[in-house]
């Protein structure tokens, strides 16, 4: 079947993927309406050749394989049956988020602009995500129709919509995991691209009905030249070493991708600090009882390999509260094999932690700020609500609070406009908006709209 005669139905189920930069997430849900839903999902880490393989079909095979697994898995009566008599209506609408800069052409349709947070498959750029991610499902004979195409932050604040409480809609979605991004809503008048594209032709097909457009900033590639960004040693490094460097210079210094990283460069170069004093690492002589031994790490250390520091490390030590900081202790040796550290290192690891993630959160508050300040949305609104998403966000220990205190200090901000801002985790969120999306989309499909 061609891509162009399928036509999707619905059933009350609908998919949704999610391929955010580590891991990639399956899920159906089942919405009751009444802000309530029921999901299933599964997650599956992205093995790393795959994020820089040669071409587009190993990455999508791959990612179809996973939707095969989870329908057989949990939706195996659609499938049998799908097997047994092929038909239209046993087909499953699916949201594809898909977390990376695209063109969005249409509703399921959107050509890739660049690969971000280690990905670096060049085949696939320019080409149609959700065509690439079609032809695999057709391959494997499954019951899927990608319906539409999401990015993280859209589907993200389509479920903070959804699920959030009161009458206020939601203003904004940002996403604080592997990578970082933000989208917002934006009067249609304030949106130049589309008066453009409005002269350029005058049958453009998009809704005017609500005066309103969802703005993905792709904020992750703000201040790429660093007129105002911090630039330490670390982060230049980091830079200079990746497989984009001079790109996303913002999501460098604030994601889940990249703190762990800063950490372990910042951590290795005091280690070989060549000041024995200064140096990490090299107490022989510790004051405490439970360090009387010599600090060792192990000659295969990560600290010694590229992204061998996982940022959830970052989480454990900034929340470290035990004695000596026993649980930093037993974390550098389990992780990163480098035993019976100092009282005083660990202290001095802290230290790194927490200027790294507190800094990040900083700037996560001047991504925020700005679009609150930009849109008038303060002045215009009792509320502003925003849903955030990302294991960072959700993980790390303060990183709400760090944004805050960064956003009071911001006069057009300050204590009272922070009142007003609502910031509320939207646990899975991306999956959710993807499904809801679909549900929109295939809704619009059935009207003849799309
Ligand atoms: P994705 O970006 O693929 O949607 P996540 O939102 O789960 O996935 O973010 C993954 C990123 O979060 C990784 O870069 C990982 O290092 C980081 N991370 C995972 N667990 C934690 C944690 N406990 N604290 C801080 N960061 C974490
Ligand atoms: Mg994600």
């Amino acid at each position: 079947m061609s891509n162009s005669e399928h036509c999707s139905h619905s059933q009350g189920v609908y998919l949704a993927v999610d391929l955010g930069g580590t891991n990639f997430r399956v899920c159906s849900i089942v919405l009751h309406g009444n802000q309530t839903f029921s999901l299933t999902h599964s997650k599956v880490a992205v093995p790393h050749a795959l994020m820089e393989a040669t071409t587009a079909y190993e990455l999508f095979a791959f990612l179809a394989k996973q939707i095969e697994l989870f329908l057989r898995t949990h939706h195996n009566d659609k499938f049998e049956a799908h097997l047994r008599r092929p038909s239209l209506q046993q087909y499953l609408d699916l949201g594809f988020t898909f977390s990376f800069p695209v063109n969005q052409l249409g509703i399921n349709k959107g050509k890739l602009i660049r690969w971000t947070k280690g990905f670096d498959i060049e085949e696939a750029v320019g080409q149609d995500v959700c065509a690439l991610l079609q032809k695999e499902l057709d391959a494997l004979n499954l019951p899927v129709i990608v319906a539409a195409l999401v990015n993280d932050t859209v589907g993200t604040l389509m479920a903070r919509s959804y699920t959030s409480p009161g009458k206020t809609g939601t203003f904004m979605g940002a996403i604080f995991g592997t990578g970082t991004n933000g989208a917002y809503v934006e009067k249609l008048t304030r949106v130049k691209k589309m008066a453009q594209i409005d002269a350029e032709s005058d049958s453009a097909s998009y809704d005017k009905s609500t005066g309103l457009m969802i703005v993905n900033t792709e904020w992750g590639s703000f201040d790429n030249n660093l007129k105002v960004l911090p630039d330490t040693p670390y982060d230049k490094a980091l830079d200079t070493e990746s497989v984009n460097p001079g790109i996303q210079m913002f999501e460098k210094r604030v994601s889940g991708m990249f703190l762990g990283e800063i950490l372990r460069r910042a951590i290795l170069a005091l280690y070989e600090h060549k000041d024995p004093n200064v140096a990490f690492f090299r107490d022989a002589s510790s004051a405490d009882n439970d360090t009387s031994s010599t600090t060792t790490v192990a000659q295969d250390s990560p600290l010694y390999k590229q992204w061998g520091i996982d940022t959830s490390f970052l989480s454990i030590v900034e929340e470290d509260a035990s004695d000596h900081l026993r649980i930093t202790k037993q974390t550098l040796g389990k992780d990163l094999g480098i035993h019976a550290a100092s009282t005083e290192d660990c202290v001095a690891v802290k230290t790194l932690v927490h200027a790294i993630g507190k800094r990040a959160a900083r700037l996560a508050a001047v991504a925020l700020g700005a679009v609150v300040i930009s849109t008038n949305k303060l002045q215009e609104d009792d509320i502003v609500d925003i849903g955030v998403d990302g294991s960072l966000v959700e993980y790390y220990p303060g990183f709400e609070d760090y944004i805050r205190e960064a956003l009071r200090e911001i006069p057009e901000i300050g204590l009272e406009g922070d009142k007003r801002i609502r910031i509320g985790l939207a646990k899975d969120g991306s999956g959710l908006g993807a499904a809801l999306i679909a549900l929109v989309a295939s809704k619009a499909e059935e009207r003849g709209e799309a």
